[in-house]
């Protein structure tokens, strides 16, 4: 397996304004590629803007400015953005530049060359203020389905990429894993797309109508349709040195493959995208790739919709949050932290910075910057504020956190980072991040257990050990968290003077502020809105199905009825359920809790292996029977409900320690339940 990552974003369209899922994309992209650095890797990222289109040139004249001159003026709103938030690319690309321009007038050409470019008149209806065709089936009464204007039949002379003839070598790509799809169905979507015929591509827009575009070489009445021209931006940064195209040299494909940038990075590429530029990313690209005769990218990894109250974010709903509010509120760290935690890559998430809030005072300031504070305070007080010496022997915690820090180091364990980084699976940060948290959780557990703030006046060498590992594993899970909040992560591993990554037995720890200060969540920054009466397509759609809620129905096994919660035992759903008093009910804890983890039990199909935040010291073992109706990552950062004070049992061999509430849904599959908003973990369900 190649230990080098080419991560790209889509080039952003320079005539928007950066918003939250720029800032998630470029986030995400650069994680992945600082995770691949700490796992021994080499990358190579990429960012930039797409300058050319229809809405540039019409701002630039309403302007009274040429078009040159007005994306000169707006691209470095995103280049500026992106070092505000600790990414840190290692090219920015702007579609004008000549070296670009040069790259998508070799690849028309040598297609042209090819035969696989041709000229064909072609009929339709145009809407003029749109200045777009539509086909006769688009049309809604002899109007356009966009504006609701009339269309005019109208002819023009195009040129078209012969897309179509790479049908089933695109088919068998995505079907092999050759080009991976993450997550995966989207890779499914694909294959349905492709189900149908292929149609070829319209490549070209005629000056008369767009004149701000590359030209067409071979036809100088024509400018490259956006996409063809946007697309190509990921090879034009492996090209750094390429003469522009001459009627003698005209080639793409041979100075690519003797380009050493293309050599060393050329498959070796992840392309983060969102699923709205699904089609061209897995369509229209490699099949331009495949008509060049090089090969298709490696990986895709198609990202999901930033929603608020389950609407998607857009400019015409007006619900867009603005990143730069969010870094200047909360800092990068914070920022990045959410996005990367909150989301499971490929699914929409929810934003509220109510959310974010919670994230920064749980996780952040609590689990981790309390942390470190505590056990650098706990020094200064008795060890003269020097790292103590590790004589005794660790407690039972203690060794039990010591080795879980080990775990997540190791080989076996860095396969989640390898994921992150490498792989063709899923890209699963979320999930990577909060293994890590864990940590600090189990951390925080071995302070309380072993409390060295008292040991330390009768047993100062188990006070002192219990110090120095502490410091150790916080120094692990600074390492481990840096590709998601650099800063914070170097301005640990500088407090506690380890930035090798060694704790060292008498070095003086320096104090400092918080690392995250606690933020008290008010009034929005962001006004939701009340959504529009019709259902856009992006609005999630829940089918409603006749939900029977069944306590304890997780650990039922079907046919055999209704498990009383209280006993564990089993009852017959024909026996009349008996009434219960207030009182009775009450000694039921029912509680709330906040999915650290969650993973598939090996050799089950049913179960799945839950880690819960019930408010408690440590985190609790959960399993529950609904891996049939839930993908673990979708239930990981999402409150449940548990009943909390049952006796543990075992269940594959595995201790649980409580039972997850879930509903049946009509086929009998299990469906965990969760708050309509979040609570404080560990309250009680009354
Ligand atoms: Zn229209």
């Amino acid at each position: 397996m190649s230990n080098r990552l080419y991560v790209t974003t889509p080039i952003y369209y320079v005539n928007d304004k950066p918003h939250i899922g720029h800032a998630y994309c470029t986030i995400l992209a650069d994680a992945l590629g600082r995770y691949t650095r700490l796992n021994g890797g080499e990358t190579y990222f990429l960012t930039g803007t797409d300058e050319h289109g229809q809405k540039v040139q019409q701002a630039a004249e309403k302007r009274g400015v040429s078009p040159k001159q007005h994306v000169d003026e707006l691209f470095s709103a995103f280049k500026d953005l992106w070092p505000t938030l600790e990414c840190a690319p290692d090219r920015f690309i702007r579609t004008t530049e000549h070296a670009h321009v040069g790259v998508v007038q070799r690849a028309l050409w040598q297609l042209h060359d090819q035969g696989l470019i041709e000229d064909r008149t072609f009929e339709g209806w145009y809407c003029v203020p749109d200045e777009r065709f539509w086909t006769e089936k688009e049309i809604v009464e002899g109007k356009c389905p966009d504006c609701g204007r009339p269309v005019t039949r109208l002819q023009e002379r195009n040129w078209f990429f012969l897309m179509s003839r790479f049908q089933q070598r695109l088919i068998d790509a995505v079907q092999t894993g050759e080009m991976a799809i993450v997550p995966a169905n989207r890779a499914n979507e694909v294959l349905g797309f492709l189900r149908e015929p292929l149609q070829d591509l319209c490549i070209s827009r005629p000056k008369s109508r767009l004149s701000w575009g590359i030209e067409l070489p071979f036809d100088r009445d024509f400018v490259a349709y956006v996409w063809f021209d946007a697309l190509l931006n990921y090879i034009t940064a492996l090209a750094p040195d390429l003469p522009p195209p001459t009627q003698d040299d005209h080639q793409l494909t041979k100075h690519l493959l003797a380009s050493p940038m293309y050599q060393k990075w050329w498959p070796h590429v992840t392309h983060c995208l969102g699923k709205d530029i699904l089609t061209t990313h897995a369509v229209y690209w490699p099949t331009m790739l495949l008509a060049l005769g090089l090969p298709v990218p490696r990986r895709l990894v198609t990202t999901g919709w930033w929603l608020m109250d389950d609407a998607k974010m857009s400019k015409s709903i007006g619900n867009v949050v603005d990143p730069l509010v969010l870094r200047d509120t909360y800092g990068p760290d914070v920022m990045r932290y959410f996005f990367l935690r909150e989301m499971a890559v490929g699914q929409d998430a929810n934003f509220s910075e109510e959310a974010v809030v919670r994230r920064n005072n749980a996780d952040l300031a609590n689990d981790l910057g309390n942390l470190l504070q505590r056990v650098i305070g706990m020094c200064t007080r008795s060890f003269d504020g020097k790292i103590p010496e590790a004589a005794g022997t660790p407690s039972f915690v203690l060794a039990d956190a010591l080795l879980y820090a080990q775990r997540l180091q190791s080989v076996d364990a860095a396969s989640d980072f390898e994921t992150v980084a490498m792989t063709a699976s899923q890209a699963r940060l979320n999930r990577t991040i909060a293994d890590t948290m864990a940590l600090t959780q189990k951390l925080n557990g071995v302070l309380t257990a072993d409390a060295p703030f008292k040991t330390v006046l009768t047993d100062r060498d188990a006070a002192a050990t219990t110090l120095h590992h502490v410091l150790q594993g916080i120094v692990i899970a600074a390492q481990l968290l840096a590709p998601v909040i650099p800063a914070a992560s170097a301005e640990i591993l500088r407090r506690v003077r380890a930035e090798d990554g060694v704790v060292r037995a008498g070095v003086q720890l320096l104090e400092g502020p918080p690392l995250f200060p606690k933020h008290e969540w008010k009034a929005p920054v962001t006004t939701p809105v009340e959504l529009p009466v019709s259902t856009p397509t992006e609005l999630r759609v829940t089918t409603p199905t006749e939900l029977k809620v069944q306590p304890g129905a997780a650990e039922a096994t079907s046919g055999r009825g209704l498990q009383d919660f209280r006993t564990g035992e089993f009852r017959s759903e024909q026996e009349p359920s008996n009434l219960v008093d207030i009182d009775t009910f009450s000694r039921n804890q029912l509680r709330v809790g906040l999915v650290l983890t969650a993973e598939p039990v090996p050799k089950s199909k049913k179960l799945l292996r839950l880690t819960i935040n019930l408010g408690e010291e440590t985190p609790r073992q959960i399993l529950s029977g609904i891996a049939e109706t839930v993908a673990p990552e979708d239930l990981i950062g999402k409150q449940v409900l548990v009943i909390a004070n049952l006796p543990p049992r075992l269940m594959m061999g595995m201790e649980s320690r409580g039972m997850l509430l879930v509903a049946e849904d009509a086929d009998g599959k299990r469906v965990p339940l969760h708050p309509a908003r979040d609570v404080p973990n560990g309250v009680l369900v009354k």
